[in-house]
């Protein structure tokens, strides 16, 4: 005579029935399934990837910034220089006039006084040019490193990325291995039970059966009255008890 023979004077607690087994096996097998799907929100690997990606976005930015500032200079530059090159030039120009043999005193004043300002103009120009060769040179120091700093965060977030495929990957076969043996479970539950099972899962955070311990359910941990405590441990073996504080399936 099997455990789940239905009289229930046989029944003491503790004494499982098929009904109870079957349903307390697919509540263990759905709470490894759920804290499995726990362990792998919070992997360590998947926290590493975050930081990673942080890092890597950070770097990329950095390194963004200091190309844009690199070319911004790079083009001033070229612009001073243009700027000196058109003055000297000029001045070029100037002083060969000033040095002809026919120009008359008020020509050459006045082309003295413009070879004069050109001059300061142009030593103004050089001295812009000197600061943004060393701006320049600074930028190029500063894109180097943003740049090595970029790709080595880049490798780290590749790294990081494999690390948490693989620690998935895992956890992956490990909920297939306990899933595989699911529906079976399931195929030998009634149709109704399953559908309260879920519901109540879906309500009471994924648990929907619980054991009796002592005279306390044992999941809200509440005692249950004495005289219901009493018509559960007469009650048929196949008979669904429910916790009257929590309304999960209770097991006794
Ligand atoms: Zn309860």
């Amino acid at each position: 005579m099997g455990a789940w023979a239905p009289v229930a004077e046989r029944r003491t607690v503790g004494e499982a029935s098929t009904l109870s087994t079957t349903l307390l096996r697919l509540q263990e097998l759905d709470s490894e399934l759920d804290a499995i799907g726990h362990r792998r929100q919070h992997l360590e690997e998947r926290k590493a990837m975050a930081a990673a990606s942080a890092l890597a976005n950070e770097t990329a930015e950095a390194h963004r910034r200091c190309a844009s500032e690199m070319s911004t200079l790079r083009s001033q530059l070229k612009d001073l220089e243009s700027t000196a090159g058109d003055l000297q030039a000029r001045i070029a120009v100037v002083k060969k006039r000033m040095f002809s043999s026919n120009v008359a005193a008020r020509e050459l004043s006045l082309l003295d006084e413009e070879s004069s300002s050109l001059e300061k103009r142009l030593s103004e120009i050089e001295d812009a040019e000197l600061e943004a060769m060393e701006a320049l040179d600074q930028a190029e120091a500063s894109y180097k490193l943003a740049r090595e700093r970029a790709e080595a965060a880049s490798v780290e977030l590749t790294t990081a990325e494999v690390a948490l495929g693989q620690a998935e990957a895992i956890l992956d076969q490990e909920a297939l291995a306990v899933a595989s043996g699911r529906p079976e479970v399931v195929a030998s539950l009634p149709e109704a039970v399953v559908m309260r099972y879920e519901s109540l899962r879906a309500h009471l955070g994924g648990v929907a059966v619980a054991k009796l311990e002592g005279r306390r359910c044992g999941g809200c941990h509440l005692e249950l009255a004495l005289a219901e405590f009493e018509a559960m441990r007469r009650s048929s073996p196949d008979a669904l008890l429910t916790c009257e504080s929590c309304g999960r399936i209770l097991l006794v």
